[in-house]
């Protein structure tokens, strides 16, 4: 990649940000669509949000992606937002527009829903969503919106409340009394960090017991891609879909709005990203 006066910019933006893969994505993408364009790792830390941006913004970039943890800086810092930035209450992709302005979007719970429906995965009727972060509130106002009936779980329940009034819908169970609930549902989205780094911390197989056969289990957390959740599903041979699908469709939008091409996912991008996620 030659990089020019010309070359179109675009980047992410985080603290810490050297363990995202969207450089690795999104330049694969430049490169497979033969597009004068180079995305960057932009370490920012908390506080230096607005003049990252401002500066970026002045230096001709054609947008921003933003992850943990600006992305509510985000939301405040655009002019306009798009309808599922408002609903997820955070921005993780910023366009900066021609004449000036900024336009927020967040495409993660987009990106959850073209991802079941890329594993053949059709509208679900009943999804039993587990936590009530960032990612949590993405993918349940993706469901909600997409005319699912929610039921959020989440270890501290306040926080599950709140989701349920902040997206004005669904309904809350105690953490504990998941499980019991899981013959009513279709579809379980862990949206919690548990999981994360291989780390079991967690009786999902006990969890699982009581699952309908044709619960389909989904995992937002892609590292490692076979999480302790998608373990023990594929024991109790339960349809599963992992996250690193998510992760590449949350990042088409951005692509295709500073770029000018909606990127397809293919298998040469699922497999550079394990490739990378493995380490070899
Ligand atoms: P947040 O920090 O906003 O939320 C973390 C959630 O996990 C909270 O609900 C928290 O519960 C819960 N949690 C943490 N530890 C435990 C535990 N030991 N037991 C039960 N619940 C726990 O994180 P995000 O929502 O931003 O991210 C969550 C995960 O989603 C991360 O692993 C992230 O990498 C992944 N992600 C994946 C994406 C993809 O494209 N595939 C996109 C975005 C995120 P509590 O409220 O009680 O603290």
């Amino acid at each position: 990649m030659t990089i020019t006066g010309t070359t179109k910019l675009a980047g992410v933006i985080g603290w810490p940000v050297e363990h995202s893969r969207s450089p690795l994505l999104h330049n694969h993408w430049c490169a497979s669509h033969d597009i004068d364009g180079a995305y960057v790792p932009l370490p920012v830390p908390p506080g230096s949000l607005d003049v990252a941006l401002r500066g970026l913004q002045a230096a001709g970039f054609r947008g921003i992606n933003v992850t943990i943890p600006h992305k509510e800086d985000a939301f405040r810092f655009v002019d306009r937002k798009t309808q599922s930035a408002l609903r997820a209450g955070a921005v993780n992709t910023i366009v900066f527009e021609d004449d000036g302005t900024t336009t927020g979007d967040c495409t993660d719970g987009k990106g959850f829903l073209a991802n079941l429906h890329a594993h053949g995965v059709g509208n679900s009727r009943h999804a039993m969503i587990l936590g009530a972060g960032g990612a949590a509130r993405a993918v349940a106002a993706a469901l909600l919106d997409s005319g699912c009936r929610i039921t959020i779980a989440n270890r501290t329940l306040q926080r599950a409340i709140a989701l349920r009034d902040a997206l004005e819908g669904g309904e809350v169970v105690e953490w504990d009394a998941w499980p019991g609930q899981l013959a009513s549902c279709d579809l379980l989205v862990n949206a919690t960090s548990l999981g994360l780094g291989g780390s079991a911390g967690y009786d999902w197989s006990g969890s699982l017991s009581g699952a309908a056969p044709d619960l389909i289990v989904s995992d937002v957390v892609y590292v490692p891609l076979m999480t302790p959740l998608l373990q023990a599903a594929r024991m109790r041979d339960l349809k599963i879909v992992d996250g690193l699908g998510m992760l590449i469709q949350q990042a088409r939008a951005g692509f295709n709005a500073w770029f000018g091409i909606l990127p397809q996912v293919d298998d040469t991008a699922r497999a550079l990203l394990l490739h990378s996620l493995n380490g070899d």
